[in-house]
């Protein structure tokens, strides 16, 4: 396949990224001592604001809460591409010892938001810089309350996707392989879930005291626990093996479900007899299966207690899920901006997490990218939401040149629905 964004663009957009690298460090690592959480992104949204402002960009703040909308406009007669960013951080004490260690006690960047924060910038510096060259426009949205999955859907409504409506969007999340790679799928990134509430009660021939509910549901969990075939690695060792079985790609891990059940942690007498399930699968028809799974499971507990129980669905999120167009007509730009031995295809996504990008890419053409991100030797394992998660800072390089080429290849491509 061909590559139309010129070399002489492609070689800009490089050396400006490494030329601005301590610029955007500087900007990664204020973010990282500047932790805010979901829906509290004041500070952070005040502070990247002025950047994109600086890079001659028109913004719009305050977007669905702390979100901004940042325009490059280059022509308005011109199709407009997207990229998307999030900017919260998590209720997590920082174990690390690092100058930029986090100033807010008991909330940090462990998710890698400040990352993708200041990559946006990085992205928007440059872009901004080769505007007169730049075949479209370009709309970065900043996104605040992603860990909440709140965050885009209240973007959305207030307009992320309208005046233009961009042709497609574009995201990147760091992820625990080495900094420099890229990783890739045309298909499921990362799947959405089901959440059930379930309250035992003793049958109507029975009585017992309520302590015994507890022990039953807390019964319950561990069954519906033991059906997972799949556990979220907690080594650098296990998280490499499971990165290399999701480039296999095997049926099993293809067609993955992932269940969680728990009583309240806090006090699981609080509420006897009632606990939560969680469900997350490669598709919604595995979710179902699940679910059937699930009710299996409860009926025989149930029967051989003598309780019932009933079971209310209280949330679902949706899968998120790439365009294969977009991703395949792009990836020659990519294996060329950053060598092919540096890019990665996944053939199964990583079953543990979620992402609200899937409202973005339910609406226009999308596709996010999973950014190495990890250097072992300097005990930087980029394991999300961990205490001591950290990044080798390099991958700033390598994510601001992914995300401004694919954002300029986009504009020659002709998008297809998925
Ligand atoms: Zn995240």
């Amino acid at each position: 396949m061909r590559i139309r964004l010129s070399p002489h663009h492609l070689e800009s957009i490089q050396s400006l990224a490494v030329s601005q690298f301590e610029e955007i460090r500087k900007i990664r690592r204020e973010l990282h001592r500047h932790p805010e959480l979901s829906g509290y992104e004041t500070w952070t949204a005040e502070y990247l604001s002025k950047k994109l402002i600086a890079a001659g960009l028109v913004v719009r703040n305050h977007v669905g809460g702390h979100g901004i909308l940042a325009d490059l406009v280059v022509d308005p007669g011109k199709p407009t591409m997207a990229l998307r960013v999030d900017m919260d951080a998590l209720p997590i004490q920082e174990t690390n010892r690092v100058p930029y260690r986090s100033k807010i006690e008991g909330i940090m960047h462990a998710c890698g938001h400040d990352v993708h924060s200041a990559i946006g910038v990085g992205v928007a510096n440059i872009l901004s810089s080769l505007r007169d060259d730049l075949p479209g426009n370009i709309r970065f949205i900043f996104q605040p309350e992603e860990e909440e999955i709140t965050g885009a859907l209240r973007m959305i409504h207030d307009g992320a996707l309208t005046n233009p409506e961009p042709a497609a969007v574009l995201g990147l999340h760091v992820a625990p392989i080495p900094a420099g790679q890229v990783a890739w799928t045309d298909g499921l990134f990362l799947s959405g879930f089901d959440h059930y509430l379930v309250s035992l009660s003793p049958r109507k021939d029975q009585s017992f005291h309520l302590g015994h509910l507890s022990t039953i549901a807390s019964r319950c969990c561990h069954a519906i626990q033991s059906l997972n075939r799949w556990k979220l690695p907690e080594t650098w060792d296990q998280m490499e093996a499971f990165w290399r079985l999701m480039q296999t790609g095997p049926e099993e891990l293809k067609n993955f479900i992932v269940y969680d059940a728990s009583l309240d942690e806090e006090d699981p007498d609080a509420w006897p007899g009632q606990f939560g399930v969680g469900v997350k699968a490669a598709s919604p028809s595995l979710r179902k299966t699940a679910f059937g799974k699930i009710r299996a499971t409860l009926n025989k507990i149930c029967r051989m207690t003598h309780t019932q129980y009933e079971i209310t669905k209280m949330g679902s999120m949706i899968d998120m899920r790439n365009h294969a167009g977009l991703v395949q007509s792009t990836l020659p730009a990519l294996e060329s901006a950053l060598g092919k031995q540096h890019i990665t295809q996944l053939n199964a996504a990583f079953p543990f997490n979620c992402e609200d990008f899937a409202f973005f890419a339910k609406r226009i053409p999308g596709a996010m990218y999973w950014l190495g991100a990890a250097d072992p030797s300097q005990g930087k394992y980029a394991l999300l939401h961990t205490p001591d998660f950290d990044v080798d800072e390099h991958c700033l390089v390598t994510g601001t040149v992914a995300m401004a080429t694919l954002l300029w290849e986009a504009f020659n491509i002709n998008l297809q629905p998925s």
